[in-house]
């Protein structure tokens, strides 16, 4: 090793989800939306004035964080907006979790979590979820330095009742909890009108799921304006202009099309429902998703397997080899033709294996 390696920060990354480009190919690997963003995206990038990239972006997001606030029903002061959420939760990660103490989140979660906690050097304990994959309420009202949790969380899909969420904040007056929502807007209820109550709540959500744009990288946090004034302290001190022209423009058109949103959203439930049905009729179990993914596991077939010959077929699903789960797929609603052409080679697996 260098001598000048000694002073590396030195971090295991976290691995995102493969990005294939196989002509023909049924992506059911990230959760992305199956249908396109609002026609108003299409609208607004052919219409967008490119002498408007000569300038520097607004630095507040101002626009995006107006059109969120106002479609939201909250102040704008308690908006703050990212590349994404998975900049929002390292923003917060490294704004609001700097206590000795172990910020707590599952062991079974979105897996950024301890990546976020080692690069900002966070000491943290997980969770076990109880034995149906639920997220025990109980675990999180101990003495600790922050909490974080996805709801519905991921990959298992399992939606906390808004009433344990609350009992968890109540629990916690002296930390800062984080609900990661991203996929809310799937099934569960959102923690957004506890804001109001709780002045250390944040509830992160996304556009790259419900709204279908995760190639835009949106994501936006809400909570007490204290919270927000300290998260843009944070990114003032690191990065002032993190949204591009065109982000921001297309964002607003998004927010504001909320026909398109409940239309595209409705499809994507409808058909989770009649795959949770038509998977449970071939012996896959799964717990009860309320997001846009199943998790869905089979008594004879091993999920490896599974995977790899669903790869064969340019079926493109997520499996992680990791305890408690690894006989377990994650796969993403897609369009009902695309599940309809999911369940023909899944049939087709499991007859020959
Ligand atoms: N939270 C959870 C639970 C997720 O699954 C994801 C997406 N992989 C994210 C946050 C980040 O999504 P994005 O950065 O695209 O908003």
């Amino acid at each position: 090793m260098a001598k000048w390696e000694e002073n590396v920060r030195k971090v295991v990354p976290y691995t995102p989800g493969e990005q294939p480009n196989q002509p023909g190919m049924i992506k059911l690997n990230t959760n992305e939306n199956p249908y396109p963003p609002s026609p108003m995206v299409e609208k607004v990038l052919h219409e967008f004035n490119t002498d408007k990239l000569r300038l520097y972006p607004d630095p507040t997001n101002g626009s995006l964080v107006y059109a969120l606030a106002e479609c939201y029903n909250v102040k704008p002061s308690q908006v703050f907006v990212g590349v994404g959420s998975d900049d929002v939760l390292a923003l917060c990660f490294l704004t609001f979790f700097n206590s000795k103490k172990p910020i707590l989140f599952p062991d079974i979660t979105y897996s950024f979590y301890d990546v976020w906690a080692d690069l900002f050097r966070i000491p943290y304990e997980d969770q076990p979820l109880d034995e149906n994959m639920c997220i025990r309420k109980e675990d999180y009202m101990k003495e600790n330095g922050g909490v974080i949790f996805a709801n519905p969380n991921a990959p298992t899909g399992v939606a906390m009742e808004l009433s344990e969420i609350e009992e968890i904040e109540a629990s916690t007056p002296e930390v800062i909890c984080i609900v990661d929502e991203a996929y809310i807007d799937f099934g569960g209820t959102s923690a957004l009108p506890l804001i109001e109550k709780y002045d250390n709540l944040l509830v992160v959500q996304t556009f790259s799921k419900s709204r279908a744009m995760a190639g835009s990288r949106i994501g936006y946090v809400f909570g007490n304006e204290r919270l927000i004034q300290y998260l843009n302290d944070v990114k003032y001190s690191f990065n002032s202009y993190t949204m591009d022209q065109v982000t921001l423009a297309t964002g607003v058109a998004a927010i504001r099309d909320d026909a398109y949103f409940k239309e595209t959203l409705n499809r994507v439930i409808a058909t989770r429902e009649r795959m949770k049905k038509e998977l449970g009729e071939l012996g896959f179990t799964m717990p009860d998703s309320k997001s846009n993914f199943l998790f869905i596991s089979h008594p004879q077939v091993p999920a490896k397997y599974l995977l790899d010959e669903l790869r064969k077929r340019n079926i493109f699903v997520r499996y992680f080899a990791k305890p408690r789960i690894d006989n377990m797929l994650r796969v993403s609603i897609g369009t009902d033709d695309e599940m309809d052409r999911f369940l023909a080679c899944v049939k087709e697996i499991i007859a020959s294996a």
